[in-house]
């Protein structure tokens, strides 16, 4: 009944796709040969490489995250090569899994699921591969099953003071245009995104980013997948090579009107925007939470995700409230992921193309369920998120 009216699926990708990103992918097949299409593909490589803030190499994929994770490793490690896996949350041992399916040996450090990777640990175990087995360092920069930030530029630092020669490998499949992300700063070789999460677009692309370094690796390599291969698809002699077959045209068109949107609104807008709206539910989160068992699942703000928020309220009361919301309110939230029990986790994905109404509107919407379903709670949150926007909206 209340429902009705645009609906906000606030779960933590696909996200929310703009108007703008539809209408461009609304047309009529192009032909593939010759035409316009041919230049706008290559057009979208600059401001690809822009928003992961790299001069170097980009591969596209007609493949979700799964597809980018199993890509950027095909180039860089075969069966019988070792990798490190930094895991805080599902996507960590996700990405493992794809390895270990390559017939790779992954050694996983688990930090658990609610907070950071320590860099002390992850300096002790390079310190102690004296033979240089480890090949690369897979590491999630925002683990979407907990909404944890790592700290990438940490990692780069520590990888260097113990002369640690492994590839850094970053999935920022969740943060790619949320959260602030420095590839060639921070020292990253090898960067994974997809679509439909920060890039606004449908699911369907998987990126990858690589440096010199990592090409040099690729270059050693005593085979390739062809299919994976990036190779010929960051140094294309021809179209073709880009996708090896059929470019996944409408997608194309979709990332060209939302890499044109990210221009327009500039990268830093972009992440302060993110930053603003996180700081909003983290502010909301914090009142309701002093008078019932809602928590925020990350402690410590320096260690959250600006895209995602993962919020522990109690069995089943996470599922009861989704149920709620997407009824009542016309919102839809994520589910509990990698947590349990997975019934008392929710989450709430603001990544993207999602502004301050969107955000106040899942708060309220939130504050409304809490008291119709007599969840016990601390007054003011709405209050308190208001305050957050208000002042952002007149800082200098
Ligand atoms: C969504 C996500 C993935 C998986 O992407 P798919 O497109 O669902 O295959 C991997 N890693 C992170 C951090 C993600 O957020």
């Amino acid at each position: 009944m209340l429902s009705n009216g645009r609906s906000y699926l606030a779960i933590p990708g696909p996200s929310v796709t703009p108007d703008r990103v539809l209408n461009a992918m609304h047309r009529p097949a192009p032909n593939i040969y010759t035409g316009e299409l041919i230049d706008m593909t290559y057009s979208l490589m600059p401001d690809l490489r822009a928003v992961a803030r790299t001069d170097h190499h980009v591969a596209i994929y007609i493949a979700n995250g799964h597809g980018a994770w199993e890509a950027a490793l095909s180039n860089v490690v075969s069966a019988g090569d070792t990798v490190l896996v930094l895991a805080t949350g599902r996507f960590g041992h996700g990405w493992g899994e794809m390895a270990d399916g390559l017939g790779v040996h992954v050694e996983t450090l688990d930090f658990g699921n609610s907070g950071a990777f320590d860099l002390g640990i992850v300096a002790q175990t390079l310190a102690q591969d004296t033979d240089g087995r480890i090949k690369a360092v897979l590491a999630v920069y925002v683990d979407t099953s907990t909404s944890v930030r790592n700290d990438i530029k940490g990692l780069r630092d520590v990888m260097d003071a113990t002369g640690h020669d492994a590839l850094l490998m970053a999935d920022c499949i969740a943060s790619l245009g949320c959260d602030r992300f420095e590839m060639d700063a921070w020292g990253v070789d090898v960067t994974i995104a997809a679509s439909q999460k920060g890039l606004m677009t449908p699911p369907g692309l998987g990126l990858v980013w690589f440096n010199d370094k990592a090409a040099a690796v690729r270059a050693q390599m005593p085979r390739v997948s062809r299919y994976w291969d990036w190779q010929p698809r960051a140094n294309p002699e021809g179209y073709w090579q880009l996708f090896d077959g059929t470019a996944p045209t409408h997608h194309l068109y979709g990332l060209r009107a939302a890499l044109d949107m990210i221009k327009e609104e500039g990268l830093e807008n972009v992440w302060t925007r993110h930053a603003v709206l996180a700081r909003t539910i983290w502010a909301a989160c914090d009142c309701w939470g002093q008078g019932g068992p809602l928590t925020l699942n990350i402690a410590d703000p320096a260690q959250r995700s600006h895209a995602v928020t993962s919020i522990c309220i109690g069995s089943p009361d996470g599922d009861r409230l989704r149920a709620w919301m997407e009824d009542v309110t016309g919102v839809t939230l994520g589910i509990g992921l990698g947590r349990e029990p997975t019934d008392a986790y929710f989450r709430i994905g603001h990544m993207g193309h999602v502004n301050a109404h969107m955000v106040l509107g899942v708060l309220g919407s939130l504050d409304a369920g809490l008291k119709a379903l007599n969840i016990p709670h601390g007054d003011g949150a709405l209050q308190s998120a208001a305050n957050v926007v208000a002042a952002a909206s007149i800082a200098p």
